[in-house]
């Protein structure tokens, strides 16, 4: 059992509770099991969704790191269970699309499934009460919630963990359609790849069979898929030894 019962909760968001960590430079991010979608209208609890999700993220976070993008992650201490960098969040949820599919093909007249080269890059305001409207740099900047420099830097970051994420992706026979990342910074202002990277937050689509392989499937209503998709990202991308070290 993940022992929580006497730590502080600074943030609890849908799946995932965020708890003072050992000292003042130091958070501990919770994965739960907890799945939502369409703005939290549907909410389930699926079973292994966390102890799949912390793995997959630490595993990702690690080789996105060795890559040379700094980010919040320390340690998995336990499954469910990660020890990060405390870090004062940017409310911006960017997103990066390689295929055009959910969203933007909704709003803007798209066709699905169409490429997207080079990468697009799209900033929403992570924001509840408003629906995570989508940014421009001008309102970022009049809300006070970026300033032009880190905008820039923002997107020069999320170009580069794509690059690095297609390819690990790749070399495992997913194609990486999309994903949301989100960033933080410390006390001195420098900026790191925070929050989670997991099938949670991307499209992944089995390269032979196009099957997908994330959060997709919830949202469409096949929550009997949901954790045999997750398993089988765990599957390809952690080695046996890997497996074996939380089993
Ligand atoms: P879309 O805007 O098409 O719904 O989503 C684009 C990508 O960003 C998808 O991979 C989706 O999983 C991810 N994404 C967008 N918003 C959120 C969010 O609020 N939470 C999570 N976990 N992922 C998101």
């Amino acid at each position: 059992m993940i022992k929580m019962v006497n730590e502080k909760l600074l943030y609890e968001g849908k799946a995932k509770s965020v708890y003072q960590g050992e000292n003042d430079e130091e958070v501990i991010i919770k994965f739960r099991d907890d799945m939502t979608a369409g703005d939290g209208a549907r909410h389930e609890s699926m079973g292994q969704k966390g102890y799949l999700n912390s793995i997959l993220c630490a595993k990702i976070f690690e080789i996105i790191e060795e890559a040379g993008v700094k980010t919040q992650f320390i340690e998995l201490t336990e499954p469910c269970v990660m020890k990060a960098m405390k870090l004062e969040m940017i409310p911006i949820e960017v997103i990066v699309r390689n295929i055009a599919t959910g969203s933007i093909v909704r709003k803007f007249p798209f066709e699905d499934k169409t490429p997207l080269n080079p990468p697009l890059v799209q900033m929403d305001f992570k924001a509840d009460e408003y629906h995570d409207p989508m940014l421009n740099d001008a309102i970022a900047k009049a809300l006070g919630i970026a300033t032009q420099e880190e905008l820039d830097k923002l997107r020069e970051l999320a170009l580069k963990v794509n690059e690095i994420m297609k390819k690990m992706f790749k070399d495992i026979g997913i194609i990486l359609v999309d994903f949301k990342i989100e960033f933080g910074k410390d006390k001195e202002g420098n900026i790191y790849l925070g929050d989670e990277i997991s099938p949670d937050s991307c499209r992944l689509w089995d390269a032979e069979t196009m099957d997908m392989l994330d959060k997709e499937l919830f949202r469409q209503g096949k929550d009997d898929e949901v954790i045999e998709a997750y398993q089988e990202v765990y599957n390809r991308l952690l080695s046996d030894e890997e497996k074996a070290k939380f089993n």
